[in-house]
């Protein structure tokens, strides 16, 4: 929405939209710019670690919440921790929003998978295959095995795509700028650059072997995140005093209101919310980050209520583009 339609919407609707229209006021969000970046500026490899949240919803459709991303910015460079449906789209209003350069979509370099299930691989074709031809690196992309079938399926699927384009008078900057460097990974360390460390550990998501977390280690900061997982020992061990843990949950009163059939698969997959609260008066992370939460019908809020009943540390609830 641009700010002349936002006034107008305005003085329509009354005080609830004008906080939205003074913020967009402030921040204006740039739309349909075409960008070709060469590297990091001075400003890019001075800042901070940045993490922004790309996706905090699950499966279930959504209005407000893309399926599960989570992007650490460090340096310069954007790296994205599964990229589920609408990843892409809200890392190209973050890249405005808050002014990161490493988030425009050709732009990212590098995406790392918990796990294949599709609410955490959706946006995985759209990251490849956005405005490809302009792409001046390769997309690069760590995750378990299967993830070259994925890679390869997406080529299939997209081939007429590359077909069309390429066979046309379009100008293309690399005829192969859709194809994806591909690692499957085991646990350890999988990737590290300058004071970026990057380490794969396996959890426990019930029947998805191999899943993977990650502990994700800068000069600044020492993030864990869950990926999909039930309370799992590798996990404590990994997360112990971290600053911060982005850990999926799923309400114990909303997992009563499901069958039993999937109280048992979730029980199996996922963490209760008291059992997350538990797992975290253990590793004592400065802050708590809830994503990926599963609510079955109650108000998002009751996952907070039920942590607090066993943890009283510093805990969220995040929202898309919510930054730490
Ligand atoms: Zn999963
Ligand atoms: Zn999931």
């Amino acid at each position: 929405m641009n700010i002349r339609v936002s006034l107008a919407i305005v003085s329509l609707v009354g005080v609830a939209t004008q906080s939205l229209a003074q913020e967009e006021m402030a921040v204006p969000i740039e739309s349909g710019v075409v960008e070709a970046r060469e590297g990091p500026t001075a400003a890019e490899l001075a800042a901070e670690t940045q993490v922004v949240m790309l996706g905090t919803g699950t499966p279930i459709p959504d209005a407000y919440r893309g399926g599960a991303s989570i992007a650490v910015i460090h340096k310069g460079e954007a790296y994205l921790f599964d990229v589920g449906a609408g990843a892409v789209r809200n890392a190209a209003h973050a890249r405005y929003k808050y002014d990161i350069p490493s988030l425009y979509p050709t732009a990212i370099c590098c995406v790392f998978l918990t796990h294949l299930h599709s609410d955490h691989t959706l946006d995985f074709s759209e990251l490849a295959y956005t405005m490809w031809w302009r792409r001046l690196q390769k997309l690069q992309a760590w995750g378990p095995k299967g993830l070259q079938e994925l890679a390869t399926g997406m080529q299939m699927m997209m081939a007429p795509d590359a077909r069309i384009r390429s066979s046309g008078t379009q100008p293309i900057f690399d005829n192969t700028g859709y194809s994806v460097d591909v690692t499957e990974i085991t646990e350890g360390f999988v990737f590290e650059k300058d004071d970026l460390r990057i380490e794969a550990f396996a959890v426990n998501h019930g029947d998805i072997d191999p899943a993977f977390g990650y502990r994700i280690t800068t000069e600044d900061k020492t993030i864990v995140i869950s990926g999909d997982t039930a309370v799992s020992s590798r996990l404590m061990e990994m997360a112990g005093g971290v600053d911060i843990l982005f850990h999926e949950v799923i309400s114990d009163t909303g997992l009563t209101r499901t069958s039993e059939a999937f109280q048992a698969y979730h029980n199996r997959s996922h963490t209760t919310a008291t059992n997350l609260g538990k797992l975290a008066v253990e590793v004592k992370p400065d802050l708590l980050v809830l994503y990926h939460g599963l609510y079955y019908g109650m108000p998002e809020s009751i996952v907070l209520e039920e942590i607090r009943t066993v943890y009283d540390g510093n805990v969220v609830l995040a929202d898309d583009l919510d930054r730490f």
